[in-house]
Formats: C-alpha cells, structure tokens, sequence
C-alpha cells in the first residue's frame, strides 16, 4: 500500500471495523452488567401475569391461551408435574434446560436463567436463543402443578423500526465511507500536484502553474511552494547571471595579459613599449587578484561560512587608518579631505568593515574631479552611529542608483575607470549583517553623497 490514498482506504476500512467490534463489546459489557438483571426481573414480572391469568380465569384453554402467549412473540415450554412438557412460540435454538431448574420450579421457586446467563465476549445473553437463558416460574391448572419457562422471541420481536434503525446505520456508514472517500481524494489530487511540480523544478523546469485555490493548509502551502519557485527562479536567474559575468569579467584581463605578454617577447622592443606592456600586464593581474578576493569575499558571505566576528572597537580609528592609506592618491589627483569626527566606539566585524571604508573611500577617489572634495563624517546619533561619505565627483543618475547596489552594476559614465562593480554589493551585505542601511543621493556632475546608519548591536 504504498500511495497515501490506498493508506487512507485501509485506515478509514480498519478504524469502522474496529469501532464497530469495540462499539458491540462495550454494548455486551453494559449487558452483562447491567442490562441483564433488569430483562430478567422485567420477563418474570410477564411471566408472573401470565401464570396469575391462568390461575384466576377458570376456565381456561390452557393450550389456546399459551398458543396466543406464543404467538404475539414469546417462546414457551411447559412441563407438569409429570413430566409432561410442550413448546408453545417460536423454536429455541439450543434446548439445555437442566433437569434440577425444571424440578425447582415445579416445587415452587423462580428460576433466574437470563439473569445467570453466562457472561460471554462475542455472545451477547440478550440474543442467545437458549432454554437455559429463560425465566421460569410455577403455576397451578387444575389439580396439576405446572413449570412456566418463557424468553421473548427476539425473531418475532424485531419490528419494521429495528430493522430501519439497522438499515440506518448501514446506511450511515455506507456513505461515511464513501464521503471520507472523496475527501481523501480531494486532499491528495493536490498533493499529487505539489509532488509533481516539485519534480519539474528539481529539473530546472520552473514553468509550473498550480491550479490550487483554498484556504486551507494545503493551499497556505501550494501559496509557499509558489513563492519558493519564484524565489528558486530568481535564484537560478542571479546564479547564471554571476557566472556569465565572472567568467567574462575573468576573460577579458586574462586576454590582455595573453596578448602583451606576446607581444612583450618580440625581438627590437623598446624600453618605453616594453615597460608599457609590462604595466599592462601587472595592472590586469591585480584586477584579476582584486576580483577573486572579492569574489570569495561575497561568496563567504552569502554561505555565512564566514560567521560575523563581534568585538568592540574605535570606529573612528579604523576610517582614519583607511584614508591614510589613500593619501598618495588624494594628493596625486589633489583632492581636499574634510574629516569630522569623534572618538566613537562600536561593536561589529571589524576586518569586515575595513572592506566597507576601503571600498567608499577608494570610490570617492576613483569617481571624484581632480581638485574635488571629499568629506567623511562620523557622528553618534540617538539610534546608534551614522557615516557619511561625500565627493564632488561625477555623480551617478537617478535610473543608475537603482542598480548601484546589484552585483557586477557598472554606471556608464564610470566605465573608463578600473573597477569590477562589485565593492558596493559587499558593502551593502555588509552593512545588513548589521542590520544597518546604507542611502545613496547623488546628481549628476555634482557628486554623491553614501548615508551608512548602524545601531548599536
Ligand atoms: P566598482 O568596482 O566599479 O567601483 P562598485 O560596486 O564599488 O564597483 O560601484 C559600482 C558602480 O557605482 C561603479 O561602477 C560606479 O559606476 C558607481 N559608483 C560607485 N561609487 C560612486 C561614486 N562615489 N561616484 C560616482 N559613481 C559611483
């Protein structure tokens, strides 16, 4: 039985059949205990008025009056003292009437034979159709001392409402199985969907429409497994995205440095040309260094194979060793420094942030006017500590900042410059492992402007 619906068959077919075989035990015990002593006081009370109509009515048919007795639905059998006896009613089953009870009831006693009915587990007394599960009392005919012996003829006794009743039930369970029926099926047809969608997503096959609207359960989850495709979708997307690019952004300096190391090998090469080519060559290789560092910097990041190393430090130490390291440069293309700052202490990754400082400042640089303006702010706020890093560069537009943060996003108008258009990716992933943001504003040949706010962790 290996699909849920054919478990859910056996299980509903094995839950009835159990309820049924603990329904009729329960009922049997109630009998026995309870039943039983009630339904044997209550037939020898009959019995009683029987024998009292007997003994009073003179003259009597004896054998008429006990053939009605019989016939409106009790099984009789009578012995005089004698030992003649006589079935009046319907036939008993199982004739095991003892000798001695017979004898006891002649001499005067009640004989109590549904009450001491054995208690059985499968045998209900009511039904058993014994002449030991009868009542018996004694009376006089004439001169003759009779024993009375009578049970109700349950056969007779089953009117039209027993059986409906019993038709009922059969009715009622019939068809609780037949609906539990359709509503397993109406439970698993989506299952059966959901299983098959998932198999064609295993295969990249992310064109799948469920056709499941409820608001149950399984249509919260046929709503979940929707977006996880989604998700999954975008995820390939940005998966084939990254690799398209790496491997073109990996081609085109491993090209250059192919080609000038060629040319860097022919004979009559002057000094000028020679040291050309070789700075080529040495500028492709530290692109290409840059670029994997930066690529295992983000994968680290998005596997958190890299955990986030906590530890309390001078925020404002860190930004002025990263300017420091830039001097050369902002004097070469004599940019002028603003720097506000104060002693402030934070709690984060520090080696993390070194490539958050090293990435803005190096960018307000790259992206700057010679003669521009920087300016860095380091300022505690009421929520926790805000950095800006402002130049007066090239500015990105509007239609670009919107990108700015993706990976690989290059702004047209920065193209001439070296770069890999991944630094502002790492930034942002940085910042939002601690759980900080980072804001952009920017125009056009003015210069741009990077709000980083970071609560206190
Ligand atoms: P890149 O390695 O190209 O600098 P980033 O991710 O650091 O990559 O930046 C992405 C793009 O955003 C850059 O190519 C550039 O177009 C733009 N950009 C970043 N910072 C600035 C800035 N300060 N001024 C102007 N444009 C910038």
């Amino acid at each position: 039985m290996k699909s849920l619906y054919g478990k859910f068959v056996l299980m509903t077919a094995l839950i009835m059949l159990f309820s049924t075989l603990f329904g009729f035990l329960l009922t049997n015990t109630y009998y026995h205990r309870v039943m039983k002593e009630r339904n044997d006081q209550k037939n020898v009370e009959i019995a009683k008025t029987i024998t009292n109509h007997i003994e009073q009515t003179p003259p009597l048919d004896l054998r008429e009056y006990l053939t009605t007795i019989g016939g409106i639905g009790y099984q009789l059998y009578i012995v005089d003292e004698n030992g003649k006896s006589a079935f009046y009613g319907g036939k008993y089953r199982v004739k095991n009437l003892e000798k001695s009870a017979i004898d006891n009831v002649l001499q005067g006693e009640v004989y109590h034979g549904m009450r001491d009915f054995p208690r059985e587990t499968f045998v209900t007394g009511f039904f058993a159709n014994e002449m030991s599960n009868t009542i018996g009392v004694p009376f006089k005919y004439g001169s003759k001392q009779y024993a009375l012996f009578m049970r109700p003829d349950i056969k007779l006794l089953f009117s039209e409402i027993h059986t409906m009743m019993g038709g009922m039930v059969i009715a009622t369970a019939l068809f609780s199985l037949l609906a539990m029926l359709f509503v397993a099926k109406m439970l698993i047809v989506p299952i059966t969907q959901l299983t098959g969608a998932t198999k064609r997503i295993a295969s990249e096959n992310y064109d799948v429409e469920l056709n499941i609207d409820r608001k149950d359960e399984i249509g919260q989850l046929a709503a979940s497994f929707t977006t996880m495709m989604e998700q999954l979708q975008e995820n390939d997307k940005i998966r084939k995205e990254f690799i398209s690019n790496v491997s073109h952004d990996f081609q085109s300096p491993l090209l250059n440095i192919q080609g000038y190391a060629g040319l860097l090998k022919a004979d009559h090469l002057s000094d000028d040309d020679r040291k050309n080519y070789a700075a080529i060559i040495q500028s492709e290789t530290s692109r290409l260094s840059r670029l994997t560092r930066q690529l295992l910097l983000l994968t680290s990041l998005d596997q958190s194979s890299r955990p986030v190393k906590f530890k309390d430090y001078r925020l404002d130490e860190q930004l002025k060793a990263c300017i420091n390291k830039y001097r050369w440069w902002l004097e070469e293309e004599h940019i002028h420094l603003h720097l506000t700052m104060e002693p402030t202490m934070y709690r984060g990754d520090e080696a993390l942030f070194e490539n958050v400082w090293d990435n803005l400042i190096t960018n307000a640089i790259k992206y700057n006017r010679p003669k521009g303006e920087i300016r860095v702010s380091l300022e505690r706020t009421e929520h926790g500590i805000e950095v800006i890093v402002q130049d007066t560069g090239i500015g990105i537009s509007k239609a670009e900042q919107a990108q700015l943060f993706n990976r690989f996003y290059r702004a047209d108008a920065s193209r001439t410059k070296e770069g890999t258009g991944l630094g502002l990716s790492i930034v942002k992933q940085i910042i939002e492992l601690h759980k900080g943001e980072i804001q952009v504003k920017s125009t056009p040949d003015e210069g741009t402007m990077f709000t980083i706010k970071l609560p206190n962790l």
